[in-house]
C-alpha cells in the first residue's frame, strides 16, 4: 500500500517531537507545516527557531537535553559578539550560526524562504517535507500588562516569559499569502495532525495565514489534535500562563475550545480523562492516551495510535 499522506501542523519543541514520532513510520509520507512567527533578525542574520528545531530534530542533530539547538555545540561566535558589545541574550551556537548565515545570504539574493527551508532540510538528510505556511514575514507581538509590545524572543528568551501578557498580535498577517506547498499538503492529506504545540503562539500563527484555515476546513482528511497540556500543566513553556492571562482555560478543555471548529478528535492524557465529557461537548471527540513523549519510542507509539485512530477501523476489517 502506498504511504498515508500525513500533514502535521507544528511549532518548535512539542511539534518536533510529534514530527519525529510520525516520521518513524514507513507507512507515512510526512509533510510538516511549521511556524515562522518566532523568526527574527539577530546580528544581521535571519533566525527561524521553530523551523530549525524541526530540521535539527528530524535530522537527529538536535540537542536532546534541551530539545532545541544543535548537539555538540559551541558558543565562540557569541563570545566574540559579546566582547564587541553586542546584545547576546539570544543563545545562538557556532554550528547554528552557519545555518543562519546561509539562510540570510539566500534571502538577500531573493530566494524564496520555502525553497531555502526545503534545501536546508535536504542537505541535513531530512526525509519529511518541512513546509512554511507563508513566505512572507509574519511575527508574533506580545503586549504586556505594563503596555510594552515585545517580539516573541524578547518575551521568551530575554525576559524569560516573566511579563504577564494582555494581547497577542501577528504583524504582517493580514497581507501574508499562503505557500502553494502548504495548501497542496493540506488538500492532499489523508490525515491532518495538530501537534501538541503552543496553541496561541505556535499553531495560531499558522492557522491565521489567510487561506490556510480555509484550506484546513475544506480538507476531507480527518483532523486529530494532541493536547500540549497534561493534568492542567504544560510540559514546558508559557502556554499555561498565556492561556490564563487571556482568560482561557489552561488545560485540555481550553485546547478543545481553541480547536473546536477544526479538530474532529483531541488526544488527551489519561490524567485528563475526567474532562472527556466537557471536551466532547465542545466538538472534538476525546481520546485518552499517554501523551508525554520522553523517548523516541514514546513518540513513535503515540504517532501509531494517532494513525490507528484515523485509519485502523477500516483496515481492521480487511
Ligand atoms: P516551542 O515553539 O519550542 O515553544 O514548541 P511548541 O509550541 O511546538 O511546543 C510547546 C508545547 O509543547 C508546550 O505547551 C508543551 O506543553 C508541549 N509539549 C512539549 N513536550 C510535550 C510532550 O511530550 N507531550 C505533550 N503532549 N506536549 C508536549
Ligand atoms: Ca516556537
Amino acid at each position: 500500500m502506498s504511504p498515508r499522506k500525513v500533514c502535521l501542523l507544528a511549532g518548535g519543541v512539542g511539534g518536533a517531537k510529534m514530527a519525529e514520532g510520525l516520521a518513524a513510520h514507513d507507512d507515512v509520507a510526512l509533510s510538516v507545516i511549521g511556524n515562522v512567527a518566532d523568526d527574527d533578525s539577530f546580528h544581521g542574520l535571519w533566525v527561524s527557531p521553530d523551523i530549525d528545531t524541526l530540521t535539527y530534530s528530524l535530522a537527529g542533530r538536535i540537542d536532546r537535553a534541551q530539545g532545541w539547538g544543535v548537539a555538540d555545540e559551541g558558543h565562540r561566535a557569541l563570545e566574540t559578539l559579546d566582547l564587541l558589545g553586542a546584545e547576546t541574550w539570544m543563545s545562538l551556537g557556532d554550528r547554528d550560526f552557519g545555518l543562519h548565515i546561509h539562510r540570510t545570504m539566500r534571502r538577500g539574493r531573493g530566494d524564496r524562504p520555502s525553497d531555502i527551508a526545503r534545501d536546508v532540510a535536504r542537505a541535513f538528510g531530512v526525509k519529511p517535507a518541512i513546509l512554511l505556511p507563508t513566505d512572507d514575514v509574519v511575527q508574533t507581538r506580545l503586549r504586556t500588562t505594563d503596555g510594552r509590545w515585545l517580539s516573541f524572543q524578547e518575551y521568551f528568551v530575554r525576559e524569560r516569559c516573566a511579563p504577564e501578557i494582555r494581547e497577542i498580535a501577528f504583524s504582517g498577517m493580514d497581507m501574508a499569502r499562503p505557500t502553494p506547498e502548504a495548501l497542496t499538503a493540506i488538500a492532499g492529506a489523508d490525515l491532518i495532525v495538530i501537534a501538541p504545540s503552543n496553541p496561541l503562539v505556535s499553531i495560531a500563527p499558522i492557522l491565521g495565514i489567510p487561506g490556510i484555515g480555509e484550506a484546513l476546513r475544506a480538507a476531507d482528511a480527518p483532523k486529530i489534535a494532541v493536547s500540549p497540556f497534561i493534568a492542567g500543566k504544560v510540559v514546558k513553556g508559557p502556554a499555561d500562563r498565556m492561556m490564563a492571562a487571556l482568560g482561557l482555560r489552561a488545560d485540555a478543555l481550553g485546547v478543545a475550545r481553541r480547536y473546536r471548529a477544526l479538530a474532529d478528535r483531541l488526544v488527551i492524557d489519561h490524567a485528563d480523562a475526567a474532562l472527556g465529557a466537557e471536551i466532547a461537548a465542545e466538538g472534538p471527540a476525546p481520546q485518552c492516551s499517554d501523551i508525554l513523549m520522553k523517548t523516541q519510542a514514546d513518540k513513535a507509539r503515540l504517532a501509531r495510535e494517532i494513525l490507528d485512530l484515523a485509519f485502523a477501523p477500516v483496515e481492521a476489517v480487511a
